[in-house]
């Protein structure tokens, strides 16, 4: 970390037996993922990837072939799904109905298809009612990220995080992620058209008040990492 080690508290013991729920929001290739991940590491918290719930919604509903323009079915599809996500920050793991679906929610085919998903509301209000059930689970003790947690999922949060970044910079990291197997045109696609869509149904490009913006576009990953852990000292001490 940087500054003296006196001023930083050990995270591991950072506000243990009191809740400590972070909530992340941002757009696409913020990293917040990563950040996230790794912050929930730290805190020994456990990790909510919200997006990977929409994915697996999605996947799902590609699956059963079921047309993503119909709000009634993937509603109904959002509610009867059976989603088994790990929230162990070493343990990335998506199950929808059984299989193993941790890959398969990242490929492209998903990534464009999400928002169809994201921007049906009566899916949008069973994943959040899913996702609060999870921040109860974890006994509050929890860094959950996607577009909407410190607004909506928990705007009651102790710490509630904007991360955001330049385009050029967010197109750079997912281009990185998907280890150049798409062209500009389908990361632009990929990335600013579906945070496009997104932001018809939450806004997650201005922090709401009380909420911490980090930008991230010039700060490298291990940099990002202790910005979020030092806000979360700042603001939860
Ligand atoms: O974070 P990730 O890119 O995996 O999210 C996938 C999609 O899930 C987003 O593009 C958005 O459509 C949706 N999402 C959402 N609300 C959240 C998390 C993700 O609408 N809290």
């Amino acid at each position: 970390m940087e500054g003296h080690p006196v001023n930083n508290p050990d995270p591991a013991l950072f506000r243990q037996g009191k809740s400590l729920v972070v909530a992340v929001d941002g757009p696409s290739g913020s990293g917040k993922s990563s950040v996230s991940r790794e912050a929930a590491r730290r805190f020994h918290a456990a990790y909510l990837d919200t997006g990977a719930m929409y994915r697996a919604v999605t996947w799902h509903c590609l699956d059963r072939g079921l047309d993503l323009t119909d709000a009634e079915a993937v509603e109904a599809a959002a509610k009867s799904v059976t989603i088994e996500l790990s929230t162990d920050p070493d343990v990335e793991s998506v199950r929808v109905e059984g299989v193993d679906v941790t890959a398969e929610i990242r490929e492209p085919l998903v990534s464009t298809a999400v928002s169809a998903v994201a921007t049906t509301l009566g899916a949008r209000a069973e994943l959040v009612r899913r996702q609060r059930q999870q921040i109860m689970d974890s006994n509050r003790r929890i860094v959950a990220e996607g577009r909407d947690i410190t607004t909506v999922v928990a705007p009651d949060a102790e710490v509630r995080i904007l991360l955001t970044a330049s385009e050029e910079a967010r197109l750079r990291r997912r281009g990185e992620q998907l280890q150049g197997t798409q062209n500009a045109e389908q990361l632009r696609r990929q990335v600013t058209h579906r945070d496009r869509l997104d932001s018809t149904v939450v806004n997650f490009q201005q922090a709401a008040d009380g909420v911490v913006t980090i930008d991230s576009s010039e700060l490298d990953y291990e940099q990002t990492v202790n910005a979020v852990l030092r806000t979360v000292f700042e603001v939860a001490h």
